[in-house]
């Protein structure tokens, strides 16, 4: 499933060719949301904007289009008028005079007026976001020192899009091995240093994965093992989807366990100490 950093990167692709371009056709293809092709055709799109894992086009006089992608969806973009041979399901296209933004076997789709966005439940609920300019470290430690998260154990609440919206499950695992700390523990078990650290982690390596294109690994340390000739999905993450191999740090033995129903990795010595 894509993270907040492939959101975000997704949403400036789109950009390039959507930002302040005039929509010349939109075609919805979803039955019920057909009756917007009419009202979006035509109009100028003044942004395009990420919000967690959710995309959202803004259209001249106040329209919006909310797009979540869920563990399918797929923004391509193209010549203009071009239709890729795909058997997915092409749920939204958008041409304007250069190019043409296509969304593909995404469901969770709404047309709005942009102030009715507030309401959506998604969005409403999202917490601090990490890769929006304005938040700080300071921002993010203040987070983490809420009293209502504390009782939480770090592997549910970091999935937690109310927590701090962006993170998924690769980030989870790395940020979690980044500062040390297991998936079972709670919040308010942390010592104050592990407690900054989670914090930095979360803001630092999400930030580093949307500029890298997904890499959290070192980027030093990554670079220098891709000039060795190591392939990217090997390289670019500290601990995820590495079971059975050594800690870039340590040696030991990446494991792999179940938290909140998903996947995590971890190092058993460098996530062992409180
Ligand atoms: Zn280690």
């Amino acid at each position: 499933m894509p993270e907040g950093p492939e959101i975000r990167r997704a949403a400036d692709e789109l950009a390039v060719v959507l930002d302040r371009r005039i929509a010349k056709h939109v075609a919805f293809g979803l039955p019920h949301l057909k009756c917007h092709d009419a009202l979006l055709s035509g109009r100028r799109i003044e942004a395009v904007e990420s919000r967690g894992k959710a995309l959202l086009l803004h259209f001249a006089d106040g329209w919006s289009v909310y797009t979540h992608n869920q563990l399918y969806g797929r923004w391509q973009v193209v010549a203009a008028g071009k239709r890729p041979n795909t058997t997915r399901q092409l749920r939204l296209a958008i041409d304007t005079r250069d190019a043409s933004a296509l969304l593909y076997s995404a469901s969770d789709i709404l047309v709005c007026q942009r102030e009715a966005l507030a309401e959506h439940p998604y969005l409403a609920g999202l917490g601090l976001e990490l890769l929006a300019p304005q938040t700080t470290e300071e921002a993010v430690r203040a987070r983490c020192d809420e009293a209502r998260f504390q009782r939480r154990a770090l592997g549910g609440l970091l999935l937690d899009q109310g927590f701090l919206a962006g993170i998924g499950n690769y980030l989870r695992s790395d940020i979690l091995y980044a500062a040390g700390v297991r998936p079972d523990w709670r919040l308010g078990d942390l010592q104050p240093l592990q407690r900054a650290a989670l914090a930095d982690a979360c803001l630092s390596l999400t930030r580093q994965a949307y500029r890298s294109g997904g890499v959290t690994n070192n980027l030093h340390r990554a670079a220098g093992l891709k000039k060795s000739g190591m392939c990217y999905s090997r390289y670019r993450h500290l601990v995820f989807d590495r079971e059975g191999e050594p800690c870039w740090t340590c040696g030991t033995l990446i494991i792999r366990e179940l938290a909140a129903g998903r996947n995590v990795f971890l190092c058993p010595a460098c996530q062992a100490g409180r």
